[in-house]
């Protein structure tokens, strides 16, 4: 199988295998415990905690470790938010915008793109006590500019978190302390599924969703996953290096040439926009995408219709509806995101599967 779904989730990477085996294996124990094996894994758990604050340029105090990117936002936005103004930008992950469902939503720009200009006209009329736009989306890749966000949030006295769920492992992650609060998800790059975290705004700030016990002091009750942890800190480590975005977005470039070669009125999604380095969202010229992923699957290479959350549902992409494309267009949406050891044949093999596919259809 050829796989070009690592926008839904990723293959466990060897070093993250190891680490999480190792964790399992050595370091089982209950972190919370008295005696000595006990204190060995908690002592390991703050180093990951370390390590990771290291990678995101945060306190360490600040992270908590949550199961994945879903319980991260919705305890941010549907707990410690709770019933206060929230702005939201309208190509969030549904995740967040179902956490935030009465919160205003800014619009993106034609590339896909939250506007500076937008949000600070939010931040001066309607005054929101949190702002929440993603890092880089995960249908269309576009990046967001969070850091210039996290500026402006800051001179309004407003909190700014951002989804970083994408960005982590793609691309570099120190300046990302710079936002008040930031949610990431293992499984995105290359950690195993079933962990995540949450940085808060400060280590003092009150947030309990989780109750009954005094783990991640008392914020999140329940037994650490240390292996999780330690799999998920080694993978994010593992992945963050520069030269992977350069190869592999000049392949994902001359695949999008090649593609609108052969169907000369195929649209590419925020293509004028930075986007990651892996992500190609494109609204095909004929025929529903399901039949699309259907012939493709058969032929060994697994993509997407959007996001994977609501792949299975024809036209369900949230970015492509935000841009104002009609139903018809939605069914017509796939997204190709490749990984970091993705090879120009792969790239070859799935373009030429395209053409062989649009032939028979
Ligand atoms: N946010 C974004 C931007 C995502 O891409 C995803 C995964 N589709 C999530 C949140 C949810 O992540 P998780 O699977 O860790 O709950």
């Amino acid at each position: 199988m050829t796989y070009f779904d690592h926008n839904a989730t990723t293959p466990l990477c060897p070093a993250a295998e190891q680490a999480w085996l190792r964790a399992n294996r050595d370091h089982w124990h209950n972190a919370s415990s008295l005696y000595r094996e006990a204190g060995h894994t908690a002592q390991r758990l703050d180093a990951a905690r370390e390590r990771l604050a290291e990678l995101l340029g945060c306190e360490a105090a600040r992270i908590l470790f949550t199961s994945g990117a879903t319980e991260a936002n919705n305890a941010l936005l549907l707990h410690h938010h709770h019933g206060q103004r929230i702005a939201l930008s309208s190509i969030e992950h549904p995740s967040v915008l179902a956490a935030a469902a009465a919160a205003q939503l800014l619009p993106v720009n034609e590339h896909g793109v939250a506007e500076l200009s937008t949000l600070q006209q939010c931040l001066e009329e309607w005054r929101p006590q949190l702002v929440s736009i993603m890092a880089a989306n995960n249908e269309s890749g576009s990046l967001q500019p969070w850091l210039q966000i996290a500026e402006l949030c800051k001179s309004h006295r407003t909190r700014f978190h951002t989804d970083a769920s994408q960005w982590c492992g793609k691309l570099p992650t120190q300046q990302l302390g710079e936002c008040d609060y930031i949610t990431g998800s293992a499984h995105k790059f290359g950690g195993p599924k079933g962990v995540g975290f949450l940085v808060m705004a400060a280590e003092e700030e009150k947030l309990s969703f989780l109750k009954g016990g005094p783990q991640e002091q008392g914020r999140r009750a329940g037994t650490e996953n240390y292996p999780g942890i330690e799999a998920m800190v080694t993978a994010l480590e593992h992945y963050s290096r520069e030269e992977v975005a350069q190869q592999q977005s000049s392949l994902r470039d001359r695949f999008e040439q090649q593609m609108k070669q052969h169907f000369p009125s195929l649209r590419v999604i925020s293509e004028k926009a930075e986007r990651l380095w892996n992500t190609s969202l494109m609204v095909m010229p004929q025929h529903s995408n399901l039949k699309w992923l259907a012939r493709l699957s058969r032929r060994g290479f697994s993509i997407s219709t959007g996001s994977a959350c609501s792949s299975g549902k024809e036209g369900s992409s949230v970015v492509v509806q935000a841009l104002g494309a009609s139903q018809e267009e939605l069914r017509r949406v796939v997204r190709i995101s490749s990984g970091w050891h993705t090879t120009p044949e792969e790239w070859q093999a799935l373009e030429q599967a395209f053409v062989e596919v649009g032939q028979e259809l």
